[in-house]
């Protein structure tokens, strides 16, 4: 620890954070990082910056990947986060999607009553508009633009407090749904408990999770983040959905944060439990295999390390101009993983309007500008670290009008 200062709280876990075993072992060190949304002014020389451990951690007992601290949410979701999903076309198109996919299953009927944890700005909810009852939760001020158009949002954490508030003011709800959220929140127990409160006896609910083996197999150990507490198999969600009498009856895979499960899960015996369920879960290793499936990611993850510094190294010595384009919250992971600084990267560009614009990379003295330096300085080298997404970023960037080379990171670092 560099510092620590009071408003600034963190445990270490000790036990598992889902079944409560102390039997956790050690997968990957990354050091210390900053939390991936603290930006600061560029050129505040006195700015604190607080930098806290990075491990990943994995529980013998349940097998699931986690993370070595817990931070104070209001630390990491400060109420100024700057993340709409809103913004991200993806997002838009999966969310579109999955309102289609639960149509097509016929989980809903007219005006029933749906409710969205960690419903950002609406952009879910919104596709329900009209033909159902619909609410929001979320702790940040983007809570503020979901209402404006018109979508009710609670702007409140959620806990089981809110579920007793929700559950007498508006009633249980026969779908749930908690896109990206199922790994953020402190205490995975509470969320359950607080779901089973106000879920229907035959409600759904729906939680979309990055996707632990997708994870390890395209080595997006940039994703790994103080924000991110667990990292969940099918298996591990299966586990937990068990301990609250519940059971998950199908799963999508889907291509949101570069490979994520959409995980439908009811009270047990209420749904018929699809193929893929089955399917996927005999394609997961446990046990020996899937330690030593763990001891290669991390061995992948520090021989990448020195497979990008060495190809920055390599253009660097050439006298090349690097920058960086886009920076998403794991751009902060890589960047402070791979020891980069200003010397290395002049800048990274954001799209106009950016909150992140006129600010430095958490941790380092790399400043975000606009897009639009790009164009006019016309670097040689351009990092992307949304990488992916590259393919769409670099058809957009080149037809802007950069003429420069891209630099893809992970999961092998290449120059196109
Ligand atoms: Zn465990």
């Amino acid at each position: 620890m560099k510092k620590k200062y009071d408003n600034f709280k963190f445990e270490f876990v000790k036990k598992c954070q889902l079944c409560n075993s102390k039997k956790i072992q050690a997968v990957h060190s990354f050091g210390f990082h900053p939390t991936v949304n603290d930006f600061l002014i560029t050129n505040d020389l006195h700015s604190k910056i607080n930098f806290f451990p990075l491990k990943l951690l994995f529980c013998k007992e349940c097998e699931l990947v986690q993370l070595n601290v817990i931070i104070n949410s209001k630390t990491i979701f400060p109420e100024n986060y700057a993340y709409r999903s809103g913004t991200t076309r993806i997002l838009k198109e999966n969310f579109n999607k999955l309102k289609n996919e639960i149509e097509l299953k016929k989980l809903l009927k007219l005006n029933n009553f749906i409710i969205d944890i960690g419903s950002n700005d609406g952009t879910l909810l919104s596709n329900f508009k009209g033909k159902y009852k619909i609410l929001g939760i979320e702790p940040t001020a983007v809570s503020k633009i979901a209402n404006s158009k018109g979508i009710k949002t609670i702007n409140k954490q959620f806990n089981y407090d809110q579920a007793k508030n929700i559950k007498k003011k508006y009633g249980k709800a026969n779908l749930i749904t908690a896109t990206n959220v199922f790994a953020h929140i402190e205490d995975i127990h509470q969320v359950m408990k607080s779901i089973k409160l106000i879920l229907k006896k035959d409600g759904v609910f729906i939680s979309e999770s990055h996707y632990l083996f997708d994870l390890i197999s395209t080595l997006q150990y940039d994703t790994v983040y103080h924000e991110h507490l667990r990292y969940y198999s099918l298996r591990s969600l299966k586990k937990l959905f068990s301990l609250y009498k519940m059971e998950i009856f199908d799963i999508t895979k889907i291509p949101t944060h570069g490979g994520s499960i959409r995980v439908y899960s009811s009270l047990k015996g209420k749904y018929k439990i699809s193929k893929n369920v089955i399917k996927l879960l005999k394609k997961e290793q446990t046990g020996r295999k899937f330690e030593k499936k763990l001891l290669n990611f991390s061995r992948n993850i520090s021989i990448s390390k020195l497979k990008i510094n060495s190809l920055i190294y390599k253009y660097k010595l050439m006298g090349k101009k690097i920058v960086g384009i886009s920076s998403p919250s794991r751009s902060s992971t890589l960047i402070n993983y791979l020891g980069l600084d200003h010397n290395i990267i002049d800048y990274i560009c954001e799209i106009n309007g950016s909150l992140k614009i006129g600010k430095n990379i958490p941790g380092t003295n790399i400043p975000v500008v606009d897009e639009n330096i790009l164009f006019k300085d016309q670097p040689d080298i351009a990092i992307v670290f949304s990488w992916h997404i590259y393919k769409e970023l670099v058809k957009k960037i080149k037809k802007k009008g950069f003429k420069g080379k891209f630099m893809i990171p992970l999961p092998n670092p290449k120059i196109i």
